[in-house]
């Protein structure tokens, strides 16, 4: 069948695989092997050398691909590697244009590696496409999306940031680990790269560390393989296979994320001791229009305030919770709970984070598919 015509669903399984060639293994073999044997010099069957392509690999980049309906798909040893690759795609004195609310480890990435070389990063509010505009100039190459944003969930309307990179002609890259295609496809709403961190909702067992590029253009494709080839900060064989198998499962997984989140910000919302809780499923919410019309649902992402709003206040909380587990990262099947000031976005200056609405006691979950009762039943005991 024609892998047009699948829907996303159909998609995660099927997109972009057959069953093996070799054996007719049904899940593409984990290929551990750098190297293949050539008949005759430069006689080979699609693969020399496992930095420039594996087949494992290559079949989590198709599936890749797929699920985000584009045509090309290129997996990173971690997601850090895939936006590393996009900005290589730059020269010095060249300038990207950056929400000011995002990940921390690209925060980091631009400014204390990227700067060095000669590149520029302007970080800006972006949820109004209008307000970019007088940041432009004749060096802007690149403009870098995150939607929703970490930890703040503010929305950026992509479609609207497309039509405004379109016509300075630059390259909007759309960072799409929060949301993942289940929610939101940035390619057909304008973008010309998704990245992901394949770490998060993609491979969604909290087992690997994989980062993820889909683009349509072949140029854009061709430019970023020489990139992937030449640095070599690729995802091995057994890292892509445990990502193409926890890409199976994404739409039944991120259906429970979607409906447990809901449960849990509408408890918060409610809860006399909750200061704040931001989650785009509010009516409320700043972005929710923009949410709405990009995003299927509203995922499992949930940051909040305590009231009292202080260090201590939530340092408890997270210390107390038992189902939750306090770590880095999120997007696995159980959930977790993070303290971004100290955890996540230490590295961004204290100011600066706070600009963003970081502030000390802000807590943020990522809801898994655990009951969502015994959720609830935890957070409450925590919150107390
Ligand atoms: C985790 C994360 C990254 C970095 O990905 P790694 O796989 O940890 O290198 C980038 N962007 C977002 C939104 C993330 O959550």
């Amino acid at each position: 069948m024609s892998e047009k015509k699948l829907k996303f669903n159909s998609k995660t399984i099927h997109g972009g695989q057959e069953p093996d060639a070799a054996y007719g293994a049904v899940m593409p073999p984990i290929y551990q092997t750098s190297t293949y044997a050539q008949s005759t010099p430069g006689g080979h069957k699609g693969f020399e050398y496992s930095r420039s392509a594996n087949p494992t690999r290559t079949a989590l980049e198709k599936s890749l691909a797929s699920i985000e309906n584009g045509h090309y798909g290129l997996a990173f040893a971690s997601g850090l590697a895939a936006i590393d690759a996009i900005i290589k795609l730059l020269n010095p004195g060249d300038e990207v244009l950056s929400t000011n609310d995002l990940y921390g480890g690209s925060y980091r990435l631009f400014k204390q590696i990227f700067e060095k070389y000669g590149i520029k990063f302007q970080f800006v509010g972006m949820q109004n496409a209008a307000d970019m505009e007088p940041y432009i100039n004749e060096n802007t190459k690149l403009i870098w999306v995150e939607t929703p944003t970490n930890p703040m969930m503010n929305l950026i309307d992509i479609k609207a940031v497309a039509q405004l990179a379109k016509r300075h002609k630059l390259l909007l890259a759309v960072d799409n680990t929060f949301a993942t295609p289940y929610l939101q496809l940035p390619l057909d709403l304008g973008a010309d790269i998704v990245m992901h961190s394949a770490t998060k909702y993609l491979g969604g067992h909290s087992d690997v560390v994989v980062g993820a590029l889909v683009v349509k253009d072949k140029e854009l494709a061709d430019k970023l393989y020489f990139i992937q080839n030449a640095s070599g900060a690729v995802c091995g064989p057994m890292d892509s296979f445990l990502t193409l198998r926890g890409i199976k499962t994404l739409h039944v997984r991120m259906q429970r994320h979607c409906e447990n989140g809901k449960a849990i910000a509408t408890y918060l919302a409610k809860h006399p001791k909750i200061e704040k809780v931001f989650w785009p499923g509010f009516e409320d919410h700043p972005n929710h229009e923009v949410a709405k019309s990009q995003m299927k649902d509203f995922g499992g992402m949930i940051s909040f305030i305590p009231k009292g709003s202080s260090y201590e206040d939530a340092i408890k909380i997270v210390e107390k919770l038992q189902i939750f587990t306090l770590a880095e990262s999120l997007g696995g099947v159980e959930s977790l709970a993070g303290h971004p000031a100290s955890m996540t976005h230490a590295s961004i200056p204290k100011e600066t984070r706070e600009k963003g609405g970081v502030v000390d006691a802000l807590i943020r979950l990522s809801v898994g598919i655990e009951d969502v009762a015994d959720l609830i039943s935890d957070l409450e005991q925590a919150i107390g």
